[in-house]
């Protein structure tokens, strides 16, 4: 909202200005590099941020101003330091760039950029980021739910059970509201947890790439997700409407 000078950011609210590389913000100036910052101004790599000014590399900090790593120095100090960890960072090839991904406490199959950029167990551990593996059902001491294959068998004690995934291991719930749904569609109770029921989804999705083919009827050029090689006619947009209009 009313966003000014604002460049690869998402999530900011209350006139952020000359932003760069924010996430989750109210009311930024001049900040860049950092996620959850309210109120603040020249914040730089940080995370959770209140009221403040002139931080670096700080962390669940309120109300302060010339902070490095969440210590107190001098405007002095800080202004001889940060242009110092800044040359530094540049050597390194860090400065300019958002927190890297091995900092996330989220794996990389737990994110949103795994539905968007799905990658192997593999690819993703030589990258050195994390990788989630469910390992509930190993801790889980309880009882092993048969579910019924028809919903008419199913009784409204399964609300109070404790239900495994068949793919995925993870442990689930439904809720009452969820059963009642299920009753009046006619449909059985899912074996899956819901975070592997939007994975498989996911996976019904054209990947997000756009290919160079041609229109199956006019023969002009086109992009599409659709790959050349696929069995479905891909029209392009002039005869697409030409022939539902
Ligand atoms: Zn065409």
């Amino acid at each position: 909202m009313q966003v000014k000078d604002v460049y690869d950011s998402s999530n900011m609210y209350l006139k952020p200005e000359l932003n760069y590389q924010m996430m989750s913000t109210i009311e930024t100036y001049h900040c860049a590099f950092s996620t959850h910052v309210y109120h603040s101004q020249a914040i730089l790599y940080s995370d959770h941020i209140h009221h403040s000014k002139n931080l670096f590399g700080c962390s669940n900090i309120k109300n302060k101003e010339f902070c490095i790593l969440n210590k107190q120095y001098t405007e002095a100090e800080f202004n001889e330091l940060v242009p110092q960890i800044i040359k530094h960072m540049q050597k390194t090839g860090e400065w300019g760039q958002f927190f890297p991904a091995h900092l996330s406490p989220h794996a990389y199959n737990e994110s949103v950029a795994y539905d968007y950029f799905p990658l192997t167990k593999a690819d993703v551990e030589n990258k050195g980021w994390a990788w989630y593996e469910a390992n509930e059902k190993a801790a889980y001491q309880g009882p092993t739910i048969e579910l019924p294959d028809h919903i008419n068998s199913v009784t409204d004690q399964v609300t109070e059970q404790i239900l495994t995934c068949e793919k995925s291991n993870k442990l689930f719930k439904i809720i009452p509201q969820e059963l009642k749904f299920y009753r009046s569609m006619g449909i059985p109770i899912p074996r899956l947890a819901p975070d592997q029921r939007a994975i498989d989804r996911m996976q019904l999705r054209n990947e997000r790439k756009l290919y160079d083919r041609k229109c199956s009827n006019c023969q002009s050029t086109i992009q599409s997700t659709y790959a050349p090689d696929r069995e479905e006619k891909v029209v392009c947009e002039h005869c697409y409407l030409k022939n539902i209009y």
